[in-house]
C-alpha cells in the first residue's frame, strides 16, 4: 500500500526525528572521483574469487573477438571501482552519508544491505575514470524487521566516465538497525509457527540416531570418516556390493574388499518422508536412492536443492556431512564420530559459446549451480569488492552484532548471481541490468543453489528477461531478474557495431 505524500508530511510534523532524516531526499551529493580507473588487476582479482572465468574479463585476444571488442569489467563491480575502502573516508557534505550519521548516533548502529539494482549503459574498460553522484531517495519511518528496528535507506548513484559519458547507475537499500533489538539471524528467517503449533524438530544433525556398525559395514564407516565412500567389491570376482555383506552374492567367495567411489552418480528415485518429524532433520527432508558410476545404489539425503528442482536422472555429486561428535575419544565403532554421504547437484559446465536468442524459449530453465560458500569466498568476495565493513570479515564482531558468523555482502551475491547467468547463456551474454533482493544470509557452510529461467523474450531484438534465485538450507538468500542480450537479434549487433567503434577512436586518440 503506498502513502500519500501529504500524510507522510503530516507524520514527519509529529516525528522531528523521521523529518531530520527524511530533509535530505532528493538532494545530490557532491561528485566522487574514483580513486583508481578501472583495471585488469582489480578485475582479475574479482573474477578469481567469484570463480568467473568469462574471457571477456581477462583474455584479451579472445575479449578482442568477442561482442565487446576487448577486455571490459564484469558489469556488477560497476559500483566498486569508486568505493571509499578500508579507511571509509566519507564526505561529510554527501546527504547519505549525513543520514547514516543521524542513525548511528541514534543507535542503529548496524547495516544490512537489502537491494541493489544496476543498470548499465554499456560496459566499463580498463583505463577508464569513474566519477559517481549519489542522490538520497528515501528514508523509511522505523519498522519493525525479523533482525531487528531500524530504518530503510535508498539511495541512487549515477556513474559516468570523468569525459562525462553517462554508463550506469545503481539503486542501493540498505537496512540501518539497533543491534539485538532482532527475533532471527537474519532479515527474513522468522519462524511462523503459531500457539498450539508443535515446534519444529531440532535440525542439529547429531541428533540423528547413529548407525549400527559391526564387522560387515567398519570400512563402509572408516571411509566415511576420511571423507571416501567405499563399495564392498569381491576380492575373487569383482563384483560391488551394496550395502555390504560377508559373503559374495555373485560367486559365494567370503574374501570381500572395497573400492573407493568417485562420488558421482545420478538420481534414480526419490522420496520425501513427512512424517514422523524427527530431531536432527530439516523438513522437507529430500531422499535420494543415489546410482552411483560404478552401479550401486545407495540412499542418502539429497541436500542444497528444493524439492521443485528434483529430476530422475539428473547428475550428482557427493559431498560429505560430519554430522556426529565422538562419545568417546578413539572408538571407531557406533560411539565414535560420524560421518554421512550425502549428494548435491553438480556445477553445470560454463557454456561456452553463447546461446542464440533463436534457440531459446520463454520458461526454459537454468541449470542448477550449486555454490559452496566457504569463509574464504565471504572474505575475499567482500575485500574484492571493497566493503569493509567488520560483520564480513570478523567473526568476533559479527557475532557481537547478532550474527551466528561472517555473512556474504551483496556485492559477492550479485557477482556470483551474474557469473550464474553468463555461466549458463554464454560469455558474449550482455547485461543491460540485474536487481537483486537478499534475504537469509550465507555464512560460511552453506551451499547456496542457484536456479533461474527465462521469463521474456524477443527474437527481433534478443533481448530476454531471466529471474533467478540463491538458496540455501534456510531459505532464499538472493531472488533478482535480470535483463540481458544475446546473439540473433538486433541488439548484440548493435553492441558489437559500438564496441569496435569506441575501439577505433581510443586507437585514434592515442
Ligand atoms: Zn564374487
Amino acid at each position: 500500500m503506498s502513502e500519500p505524500e501529504a500524510s507522510t508530511a503530516m507524520r514527519n510534523a509529529d516525528d522531528p526525528f523521521l523529518a531530520r532524516l527524511q530533509e535530505a531526499v532528493g538532494r545530490p551529493g557532491p561528485v566522487n572521483v574514483a580513486r583508481d580507473p578501472v583495471n585488469q588487476p582489480m578485475i582479475r582479482h574479482w573474477a578469481d574469487i567469484i570463480d568467473d572465468a568469462n574471457p571477456c574479463y581477462v583474455d584479451p585476444d579472445a575479449a578482442a573477438l568477442s561482442v565487446h571488442g576487448g577486455i571490459v569489467a564484469p558489469p556488477t563491480m560497476l559500483d566498486v571501482w569508486d568505493k571509499a575502502g578500508v579507511q571509509m573516508r566519507r564526505d561529510g557534505a554527501s546527504p547519505v552519508g549525513a543520514v547514516i550519521d543521524v542513525l548511528d548516533a541514534a543507535g542503529f548502529t548496524s547495516t544490512l544491505a537489502t537491494n541493489s539494482d544496476l543498470e548499465m549503459t554499456r560496459y566499463l574498460r580498463p583505463g577508464e575514470v569513474l566519477e559517481s553522484v549519489a542522490r538520497l531517495e528515501s528514508v523509511s519511518p522505523e519498522k519493525h524487521t525479523a533482525i531487528g528496528r531500524g530504518h530503510f535507506v535508498t539511495w541512487r548513484t549515477d556513474y559516468a566516465t570523468v569525459e562525462g559519458e553517462h554508463v550506469g547507475s545503481v539503486l542501493f537499500r540498505m537496512l540501518k538497525f539497533a543491534p539485538g533489538t532482532g527475533r532471527v539471524d537474519g532479515p527474513s528467517a522468522a519462524g511462523a509457527h503459531g500457539a498450539g503449533a508443535a515446534p519444529p524438530p531440532d535440525p542439529d544433525p547429531s541428533r540423528r540416531p547413529r548407525p549400527a556398525i559391526n564387522a560387515d559395514n567398519q570400512f563402509f564407516w572408516d571411509g566415511a570418516r576420511a571423507h571416501e565412500l567405499r563399495i564392498q567389491e569381491c576380492n575373487a570376482c569383482g563384483a560391488l556390493h551394496f550395502p555390504p555383506s560377508p559373503r559374495c552374492r555373485d560367486c559365494g567367495s567370503f574374501s570381500m574388499g572395497f573400492r573407493v567411489a568417485s562420488g558421482r552418480g545420478t538420481l534414480y528415485a526419490w522420496a520425501v518422508p513427512h512424517h514422523p518429524q524427527v530431531n536432527g532433520f530439516r523438513y522437507p527432508v529430500l531422499t535420494g536412492l543415489v546410482e552411483l558410476e560404478e552401479g550401486t545404489r545407495l540412499v542418502a539425503n539429497l541436500v542444497a536443492m528444493a524439492r521443485e528442482h528434483i529430476r530422475i536422472g539428473m547428475p550428482l555429486e557427493l559431498c560429505w556431512l560430519d554430522s556426529h561428535p565422538a562419545l568417546e575419544p578413539g572408538a571407531i565403532d557406533s560411539r565414535g564420530p560420524i560421518t554421512l554421504p550425502q549428494f548435491r547437484p553438480v556445477r553445470p559446465a560454463r557454456c561456452e559459446s553463447t546461446r542464440s536468442v533463436t534457440e531459446l524459449e520463454v520458461g526454459d530453465e537454468l541449470a542448477l549451480c550449486p555454490i559452496p560458500v566457504s569463509a574464504t569466498l565471504i572474505v575475499g568476495g567482500a575485500l574484492m569488492t571493497r566493503d569493509y565493513f567488520d560483520v564480513h570479515h570478523d567473526r568476533d564482531l559479527a557475532q557481537r552484532r547478532g550474527s551466528r558468523d561472517i555473512f556474504m555482502n551483496i556485492h559477492t551475491s550479485l557477482g556470483l548471481s551474474q557469473r550464474y547467468l553468463s555461466d549458463c547463456l554464454g560469455p558474449e551474454t550482455v547485461f543491460r541490468d540485474i536487481r537483486v533482493r537478499l534475504g537469509v544470509p550465507n555464512h560460511p557452510g552453506d551451499t547456496m543453489t542457484m536456479s533461474g529461467a527465462i521469463t521474456a523474450l524477443d527474437r527481433a531484438t534478443g533481448e530476454i528477461s531471466v529471474s533467478f534465485r540463491g538458496t540455501n538450507e534456510t531459505g532464499d538468500h538472493v531472488t533478482g531478474t535480470a535483463a540481458l542480450v544475446l546473439p540473433g537479434g538486433s541488439e548484440h549487433d548493435a553492441i558489437r557495431a559500438a564496441s569496435a567503434a569506441a575501439h577505433a577512436e581510443r586507437e585514434a586518440r592515442s
